[in-house]
């Protein structure tokens, strides 16, 4: 049902009409399309100038900022439906989400008044499709931990310090790296454990980028997308033997 009406709404975009008949506007930004009803002017240009800051801060930490992605008849769109109960009525969402993303087609729905949406979802989100289109979208390579750390290290908010990490790890209260590389997301079930399994996979993301640089991590991306395998990618990379060497020595920064 729910692709049914994602389908039907793709057809008609190019008539920019909604089912409710009032037709969708489009306010532009260098790498955005952003499509509203009844959105403020003010409200369009904060959300354009985040997205854009948050585009450019996001290419340059993860080094693709010598790709240019996002460009012209490539922009990504952004839906910013006028209230909660449209989005909701529309998405399918539940009630706390405040946007969504569908990352092989580049779109990201959200609402006016959506809480932290600007500062957390939004940055998360546009992650997941940079990262996306730079490591192949049907790439079985990926574990989650890597997509979510890629997505998670771009959010304002810190999941866990460093410190409070370490504590957790020789409190035995950790999830060890072979079990968070089997990690699906419909196997994150407890609370806790999601929390954790956020935070390990941005400590992750956070070790490749802050003890190798980024030029390093465009490479492991690059051999990610061409070899689609996660320890010769390691390996090719960073020299990690193999996963277990990969993990000691994550665990040694974390200590
Ligand atoms: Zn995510």
């Amino acid at each position: 049902m729910k692709a049914l009406k994602l389908a039907i709404i793709f057809l008609f975009l190019p008539l920019l009409v909604c089912a409710d008949n009032q037709p969708w506007q489009i306010f532009k930004s260098t790498h955005f399309l952003i499509y509203y009803k009844n959105a403020k002017e003010s409200q369009l240009n904060e959300l354009a100038v985040r997205a854009e800051e948050y585009y450019n801060k996001i290419t340059d930490d993860l080094g693709f900022n010598r790709f240019n992605f996002w460009t012209w008849d490539n922009r990504a769109r952004i839906y910013l439906f006028d209230n909660q109960k449209e989005y909701v009525a529309e998405t399918g969402d539940p009630n706390w989400s405040a946007g969504r993303a569908e990352v092989d087609r580049k779109l990201i729905q959200t609402f006016i008044t959506a809480r932290g949406f600007l500062d957390n979802v939004l940055p998360h989100e546009m992650a997941h499709i940079v990262f996306r289109e730079m490591v192949g979208f049907n790439n079985p390579a990926i574990p989650l931990w890597l997509e979510e750390g890629v997505a998670s290290y771009q959010e304002q908010k810190i999941y866990f310090a460093k410190a409070d990490l370490a504590n957790r790890m020789k409190q035995g209260n950790f999830i060890s790296f072979d079990e968070l590389n089997r990690m699906e997301s419909a196997g994150l079930r407890a609370q806790d454990e999601v929390g954790l399994f956020y935070a390990e996979s941005f400590s992750l993301v956070k070790y490749l980028i802050a003890e190798f640089g980024k030029d390093r991590f465009v490479l492991f991306c690059q051999n990610l997308r061409d070899r689609r395998d996660l320890t010769r990618a390691l390996a090719l990379t960073y020299s990690f033997k193999d996963l277990k060497d990969f993990e000691s020595s994550w665990r040694k920064y974390i200590l």
